[in-house]
């Protein structure tokens, strides 16, 4: 699938659901609790339903997501059943890590996320300090994320990200425990910039730390860092190696980029059943009542076009955007 601008779209995001276990203060506000009623949320055959027809129209990666998408039961159960699709070749999960260690049906959930096909892990730790892990959280339970760091490692992901989000006088402390804890388990880590995707005061000037200020900082502990054009994951991340580790960090700035939507290659699915071309736009469009009416295969293959086709060139994010959803509602 191509939109109007040259994007290929090759990747769905699939939100499982809007609840999460920790309040994250650039996310989620403690204040926040309206989740959607259950009968909102799309089952999981419903989402399933949706994959099957946007692999058919050339959906090769999935990546699970939420709220956190480890507190909705059977998860790997859902991922293997992904795995199963014919044409998606990768599926990633992004959690918060709290869960990872978990047993379940006698293994961890780590282990059953492996088993059932996913490669990647994303996992989210603004600090190794656990008392300013609370602060930005909301929750005590960073030994829980660093068990399930651990046991994602154990479980064999192919790859194991970190994601920290940048936050004025926080991260500034955070930078190198993070760098050199990220290296000694092999993580590869990102640095992402605040977004306007949760309260609207959350995006401030006392919040936001800019990617080309973080990168100032981290090359004042370890020196010149060295661009690496050619590194790619996934997403919009631009990629650097520290020189005299050749440790490779990564930084996503949404903000500052202006760049960063070119190679776009994403759709995202809420849990209500929306399917949104950009998570910096208030473009949505309602997949749940097309699929709970009995839509065929054919109409729900046309309403994603639909979408497709009115994908932006880019994000409303410097656009003094003010988010008619939370990321938790949406999907990171
Ligand atoms: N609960 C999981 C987690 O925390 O990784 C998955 C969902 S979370 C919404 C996905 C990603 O979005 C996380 O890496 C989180 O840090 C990021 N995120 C949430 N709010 C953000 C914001 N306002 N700006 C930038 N990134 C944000
Ligand atoms: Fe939950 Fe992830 Fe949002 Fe934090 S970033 S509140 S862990 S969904």
């Amino acid at each position: 699938m191509e939109d109007a601008f040259g994007h290929q779209i090759s990747y769905l995001r699939v939100s499982v659901t809007d609840r999460c276990n920790e309040r994250c203060r650039y996310c989620m506000p403690e204040e926040e609790q309206a989740w959607f009623p259950k009968e909102e949320v799309l089952s999981y055959e419903e989402m399933l339903r949706v994959l099957r027809v946007g692999a058919g129209l050339g959906i090769k990666k999935v990546r699970v997501t939420g709220g956190e998408p480890l507190t909705r039961p059977g998860v790997a159960d859902f991922c293997a059943q992904i795995a199963a699709i014919p044409g998606i070749e990768q599926i990633g999960i992004s959690t918060n890590g709290t869960l990872l260690s978990k047993e379940e049906q006698g293994e961890t959930i780590a282990a059953r996320l492996v088993k059932a096909g996913v490669q990647s892990a994303n996992v989210s730790l603004d600090s190794l300090d656990r008392a300013a892990y609370q602060r930005s959280t909301s929750r005590d339970l960073l030994p829980k994320v660093l068990d399930g760091i651990d046991a994602a490692i154990d479980a064999g992901f192919r790859s194991i990200r970190l994601n920290c989000v940048l936050m004025k006088n926080q991260t500034e402390r955070e930078f190198v425990p993070l760098i050199d804890y990220a290296r000694s388990k092999d993580a590869l880590l990102r640095f992402i910039e605040l977004m306007p995707v949760s309260t609207q005061d959350v995006l401030s000037e006392a919040n936001f730390l800019s990617t080309s200020h973080a990168k100032q900082m981290v090359e004042q502990h370890y020196g010149p860092l060295t661009p690496l054009p050619d590194f790619k994951t996934n997403g919009p991340a631009t990629y650097y190696a520290i020189p005299a580790t050749g440790q490779k960090i990564g930084f996503i700035g949404a903000m500052t980029n202006l760049h960063f939507c070119e190679n776009c290659n994403k759709l995202r699915l809420t849990s209500d059943g929306k399917l949104r071309p950009c998570l910096g736009s208030y473009l949505e469009f309602d997949l749940r009542e097309a699929l709970r009416a009995g839509c065929s295969d054919e109409e729900l293959a046309t309403l994603i076009h639909n979408v497709v086709a009115r994908k932006p060139k880019e994000h409303d994010f410097r656009d003094n955007y003010q988010p008619n959803r939370k990321m938790i509602a949406i999907g990171g």
